[in-house]
């Protein structure tokens, strides 16, 4: 019988976690399903690959938005991963965890066991920092965090630049305070991109206990009454049941597993009736709750030829970078695309930072695309804590088409009030005696945009997600009418289904959220398995 102790699906970044420790005893019998093909692309591996995988057709759902009306209209692209180890195998690999605060509001909503001093050990027990062991790192996990080898003239000037302001250095953004401006620490071991596949998957993926099926699109899960029981998936064109003897856990991310849910009976009545649908359990909040971080990117042209742009317009320089690629695993091509940042506050009155900047020593029209052909750098600004909120909701009950995607992006005054203080904030960093001898121009908005309004038009008419959609499975007790799961990843209403990945965040994290949601997967994984015990 295809019966299993624990069915995972989608084999993504939290779904290479679960699959090792789950499976970790040998005894514990484990499938993974998940949607997309191996990870044997080549630039997967690479961190500048990152570019051929942004709108890669295989191992990328390329998904778009609704058209959305605080963006002029427009469908914006969203990129998830589509391979084992799914976002985290092609994202732009910067490791942050967000603000302590972010965690100590998350229990406050009512979910005990997530303050940020019991999310701490987690966060500790999944690293393997290269900087080794303190009071915030651990260096025993399997997902390491690097440091970018070589210091660059251009993040350096970004630093200093930031110091005149007021915005301390910050050696480490995941230590005792966010703020400031730094260098990030990425997701990679020796120049190669760490994915939950490699630190995860890897090391389980021969286990006699751990199966594990690519290729295969799961359509829905099954009750028995109110018991999750099995998943029904397509591979090979065939339809395949597994069954789950403890439980399914759905790990799909943000947009899918919401979609799950929904296309098995468990979300909003009206909606799923529309579809024709039948209701197992009605929960209002799936899909609903769905927030996600809006870039704008601040370009400038730079008075030096030091940028990645001048590397990758020159084939010799692109040689160079190639051959020292080969032979040290260091330069440009271990590092991706963001190499520096900043969290800082638009206000001094504000209590903790309210915006991020990536800093990247390239310039291109979209992330990802090809890069400028004169030399430039980008200040991404973003507003962390985003009040806007929007959703997930199938749009046929075709579990192959995708679901209606709508972020609401920039629908509340603080929110374009935010975004628009970032980008003046970006100016004037750029204005500062320190980064200001690199600056040949503005080149995106452009001296022209001079009013709030202005700056607003540039967001909405060029604005882009920087990749965080989450909260689509909101974590809160039964009396939040919306919440979907409990504190435990449960379901409510129902026994034996989880969901743990990216959708379970009640609010968004301040920062990327690669880290925190290995730090969901490990801490449902140690309570899962103390659940069996
Ligand atoms: C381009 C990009 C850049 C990013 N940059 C950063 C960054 O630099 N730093 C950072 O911290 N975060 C970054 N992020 C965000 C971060 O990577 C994600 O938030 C995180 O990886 C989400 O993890 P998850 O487990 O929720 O979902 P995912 O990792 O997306 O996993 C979901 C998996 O489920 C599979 N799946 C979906 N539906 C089904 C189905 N029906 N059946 C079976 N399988 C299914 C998918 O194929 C995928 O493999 C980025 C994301 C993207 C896309």
């Amino acid at each position: 019988m295809n019966a299993f102790d624990y069915v995972i699906a989608g084999g993504g970044t939290a779904g290479c976690v679960l699959a090792n420790r789950l499976s970790a005893d040998g005894r514990t019998s484990v499938l993974m399903l998940e949607a997309g093909p191996r990870d044997s692309y080549p630039w997967i591996h690479i961190p500048i690959g990152y570019a051929k995988t942004m709108f890669h057709p295989v191992y990328n759902w390329c998904f778009r938005t609704e058209p959305e009306p605080g963006m002029n209209g427009r469908q914006v692209y969203w990129p998830r991963g589509r391979t084992l180890g799914g976002s985290s195998a092609i994202n732009g690999l910067i490791y942050i965890r967000g603000q302590h605060d972010d965690y100590d509001h998350w229990a406050a909503l009512g979910n005990p066991g997530w303050s940020h001093v019991e999310v701490l050990p987690y966060f500790r027990k999944l690293e393997h920092n290269v900087r080794g062991e303190n009071d915030w790192h651990g260096a025993a996990g399997p997902q390491w965090a690097s440091d970018i080898g070589k210091p660059h003239e251009l993040v350096e000037a970004m630093i200093a630049a930031a110091a005149e302001l007021g915005i301390p250095r910050n050696d480490d953004f995941n230590g005792a305070t966010q703020e400031g401006a730094g260098y990030f620490q990425l997701t990679t071991r020796r120049g190669l991109r760490c994915s939950t596949a490699v630190a995860y998957l890897r090391p389980a993926r021969h286990r006699a206990n751990l199966s594990i099926a690519t290729n295969a699109q799961v359509t829905k899960v099954t009750f028995d009454g109110r018991r999750a029981t099995s998943v029904v998936y397509r591979q090979d064109g065939r339809e395949h049941a597994a069954v789950a003897r403890r439980e399914v856990i759905l790990a799909a991310g943000s947009i899918q597993s919401p979609q799950l849910l929904q296309l098995s009976g468990i979300g909003p009545p009206a909606l799923l009736q529309s579809f024709g649908i039948p209701v197992v359990h009605a929960l209002a909040g799936v899909g609903e709750n769905l927030q996600d971080h809006l870039q704008a990117r601040v370009i400038f042209r730079c008075t030096k030829p030091i940028t990645t742009n001048d590397t990758l317009n020159s084939w010799w320089r692109t040689l160079a970078m190639g051959a020292q690629y080969l032979l040290a695993r260091t330069g440009p091509m271990a590092v991706g695309i963001n190499q520096g940042g900043i969290f800082a506050r638009t206000d001094p009155a504000l209590a903790r930072p309210d915006v991020q900047f990536h800093f990247a020593t390239l310039s291109s029209d979209m992330a990802g695309s090809q890069v400028h052909t004169f030399p430039g750098f980008t200040m991404s600004v973003c507003q962390l804590r985003p009040e806007s909120r929007g959703h997930v909701r199938v749009k046929s009950p075709d579990p192959m088409a995708a679901p209606a995607m709508q972020p609401h992006y920039l629908s509340t005054p603080t929110d374009r009030a935010t975004l628009v203080a970032g980008i003046r904030l970006a100016r004037r960093l750029a204005a500062a005696d320190a980064l200001s001898p690199y600056v040949a121009g503005e080149y995106r908005p452009g001296p022209q945009a001079v009013a709030d309004e202005d700056l607003l038009e540039f967001a909405r008419a060029s604005g882009a997600t920087i990749f965080h959609p989450s909260g689509t499975c909101k974590m809160g007790p039964a009396t939040d009418a919306f919440a979907v799961v409990d504190a435990q990843l449960r379901v409510h209403g129902i026994d034996n289904l989880r969901v743990v990945d990216c959708s379970i965040m009640p609010t968004l994290v301040s920062g990327n959220t690669n880290a925190p949601v290995i730090m969901i997967a490990e801490k449902a994984a140690d309570m899962i398995l103390r659940a069996a015990a």
